[in-house]
């Protein structure tokens, strides 16, 4: 039995961060991975590949059709995926091996395996040469999420597959069916249709991407069908088959629609299976993720959850902050996650952000507020790039002008936010914002000017 001061299951980026933490606070600590590369869903099979793909496909896009434009010719473009999937292998693998140098660096020790509560009340790392085990004083379950699956549709991994399915595609496929409109499957989408692809994504809702500002979705949903991108919202897919040649998905009206690929994209499932937890007495609640106090500790004394396995925004960044906040508690410090300032962003194009509350959170609250608004068209810098598309929304309390949310559809928008991420932890005002001086031409004064409409006095529109 090895004793550590912590064991973290799982190295996403909630884990393997906790685990640096810890180890900087002085404690002893050990952190388990069952995959041989660290760095979890993020860098392995969501943000990292998903960013890359989304890179390379926007260049192939505007080499296609705007280079022209401006009067750069390439002469006959073509496509070598191959190379394009090589590429974003490369940048997985340079940063999951930097996972790896963190966690040695920082003395943090690595167990290969699967690990899980035990009867004794420790841990027992299932790794190639026989089960280990280990005791520790703390213990945080850093295990994730995986795809959810749909009922009636089974994933072969062939013709019907994941978001790691679609991160590999060896072609290009002529028809892909995407379920589920989250940011996912916009995001995976936007690749393949980049990349030549007729792409229809389906959704049970009337509406794309669940949760964001209601009115950013409905112009971002104009903007993507503009693209090309084919939609059927308030349709719900019962079911799908596949053959060797095609598959089809079939939608409860008794439609049923063919296509060469489907991709499942209807959301995430926390990673709870062999976990072990009634050893321990960690509950979870009716949706099955594991259950947590305001300081991410658990129903078991001692015993902590983050990330994806306790839902919430299953964002890489919201992990990170839970795994320090609770590392800090354990060692006495007094580690807090403002979950009223987490950003979230799909890296469509344009991109879309939002942090703080949407509006139509704000219209059920018994709340005044007031709405500032920019165009990126009378932006300079928007201009010059050639993307003008989209705006900044910015919503104040009437009362105090305290920001309350930012919502930016338009280019970087998830680099823009973090200023209104900034903004909003230190309580600040519409006001405030629209006093900061912000370099000219750049896409953040489009920031500055939506602040100012707070007020009615924008400049430049
Ligand atoms: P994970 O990253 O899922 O890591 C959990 C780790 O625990 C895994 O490595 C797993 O192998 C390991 N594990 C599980 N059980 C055990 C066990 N019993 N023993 C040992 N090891 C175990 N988020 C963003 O913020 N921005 C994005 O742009 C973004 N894009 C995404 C794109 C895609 C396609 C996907 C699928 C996700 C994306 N996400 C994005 C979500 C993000 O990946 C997750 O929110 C994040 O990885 C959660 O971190 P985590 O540490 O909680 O869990
Ligand atoms: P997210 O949870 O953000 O990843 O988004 C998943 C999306 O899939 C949501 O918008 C769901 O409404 C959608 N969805 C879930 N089940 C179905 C279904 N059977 N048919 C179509 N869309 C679905």
């Amino acid at each position: 039995m090895t004793q550590h001061d912590l064991v973290v299951i799982g190295a996403g980026p909630g884990g393997y961060v906790a685990a640096i933490r810890a180890a900087q606070l002085g404690m002893n600590v050990a952190c388990v991975e069952q995959e041989p590369d660290l760095g979890g869903t993020c860098l392995r099979v969501g943000c990292i590949p998903s960013k890359a793909l989304l890179e390379s496909s926007e260049l192939y896009a505007r080499a296609t059709h705007d280079f022209g434009k401006l009067g750069i010719r390439i002469g006959e473009l073509s496509l070598e995926l191959d190379t394009l999937l090589q590429a974003k292998n490369r940048t997985v693998g340079t940063l999951t091996s930097g996972v790896a140098a963190l966690l040695k660096k920082n003395k943090v020790r690595r167990y290969v395996g699967h690990g899980h509560f035990d009867e004794q009340g420790g841990i027992t790392v299932e790794s190639t040469d026989g089960p280990r085990q280990l005791a520790a004083k703390n213990i945080i379950i850093a295990t994730g999420s995986q795809p959810a699956q749909l009922a009636g549709v089974v994933c072969d991994g062939r013709r019907i597959g994941t978001s790691t399915d679609a991160l590999a595609y060896e072609q290009v496929p002529d028809h892909l069916v995407v379920i589920g409109a989250g940011y996912i499957g916009l995001e995976l989408g936007t690749v393949w249709r980049r990349l030549g692809a007729k792409v229809t994504v389906l959704e049970y809702l009337d509406r794309i991407l669940p949760g964001m500002d209601s009115e950013l979705a409905r112009d971002a949903y104009k903007i993507f069908c503009s693209q090309g991108m084919s939609f059927r919202l308030s349709c719900r897919v019962t079911g799908a088959n596949a053959s060797d040649s095609e598959c089809h998905v079939h939608i409860e009206d008794g439609d049923s629609i063919a296509c060469d690929r489907i991709l499942v994209a209807v959301g995430r499932v926390p990673n709870t299976e062999g976990l072990g937890l009634d050893f321990a007495g960690v509950n979870t609640d009716g949706r099955g993720f594991v259950s947590v106090n305001r300081q991410l500790e658990t129903t078991a004394q001692g015993i902590y959850a983050i990330g994806d396995v306790v839902g919430g925004a299953m964002l890489a960044h919201k992990a990170e902050e839970e795994g320090i906040a609770c590392v800090e508690h354990m060692n006495g410090q007094h580690g807090h996650v403002n979950y009223d300032a987490i950003p979230g962003v799909v890296y469509t194009q344009p991109e879309v952000a939002s942090v703080g509350k949407s509006e139509d959170q704000l219209k059920s609250e018994p709340v005044n507020y007031r709405k500032g608004t920019f165009p990126f068209l009378a932006n300079g810098r928007a201009r010059t790039i050639g993307q003008v598309e989209g705006y900044v929304k910015i919503l104040a309390d009437a009362e105090t002008d305290r920001i309350l949310g930012v919502h930016i559809l338009g280019p970087h928008a998830g680099d823009l936010i973090a200023e209104a991420a900034v903004a909003i932890e230190f309580g600040a005002s519409s006001e405030d914002l629209a006093r900061c001086c912000h370099a000219h031409p750049t896409l953040a004064e489009a920031i500055k000017e939506a602040s100012l409409d707070v007020a009615n006095r924008a400049i430049h529109f």
